[in-house]
């Protein structure tokens, strides 16, 4: 997509600091590394996010999401490491590319993600996987 920045990134039209690449899949630093190491693991086709991506683009980016996390384990020691990524504006996306984040996490260092539990009777959870296992294809 001509407007997209990670496919012009993909394409080297504009600056990035790539860390590896793979047929389908490239990984390039976050340019607002919330902690250093923070990289993105983006598909090289563009993909909105999830929901257009095959089988097989998801086996790529997780095959690539796993070796790169070992080398952010051994490059940066982190305490953690977060893996993140976010479907749609609602849910915080602002690069509508498909793509993942790693970060890698220490005690303290600010990133939060609040989760505001409901524990709803085992009723509910029966019906809400219901729903979801009737439109499994
Ligand atoms: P998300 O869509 O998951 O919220 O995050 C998009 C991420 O892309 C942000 O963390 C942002 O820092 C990063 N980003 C946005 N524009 C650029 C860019 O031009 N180059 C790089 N390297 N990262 C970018
Ligand atoms: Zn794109």
């Amino acid at each position: 997509m001509s407007d997209c920045v990670f496919c012009k990134i993909v394409a080297g039209t504009i600056p990035s600091t790539r860390v590896y690449e793979d047929e389908a899949t490239l990984v390039f630093m976050d340019i607002g590394q919330v902690n250093p190491g923070h990289v993105l693991v983006a598909l090289k086709a563009h993909a909105e996010n999830l929901y257009a991506i095959d089988d097989a683009q998801a086996a790529a980016l997780a095959r690539t999401c796993r070796r790169v996390a070992q080398a952010l384990r051994d490059a940066f020691s982190p305490e953690g490491l977060s893996v993140y990524q976010a479907n749609g504006r609602a849910a915080g996306q602002t690069v509508f590319h498909y793509h993942v984040h790693l970060l890698p996490r220490h005690a303290g260092d600010g990133m939060e993600l609040t989760w505001p539990v409901k524990n709803p009777p085992r009723e509910a959870l029966e019906a809400y996987a219901g729903r979801i296992r009737e439109r499994l294809r």
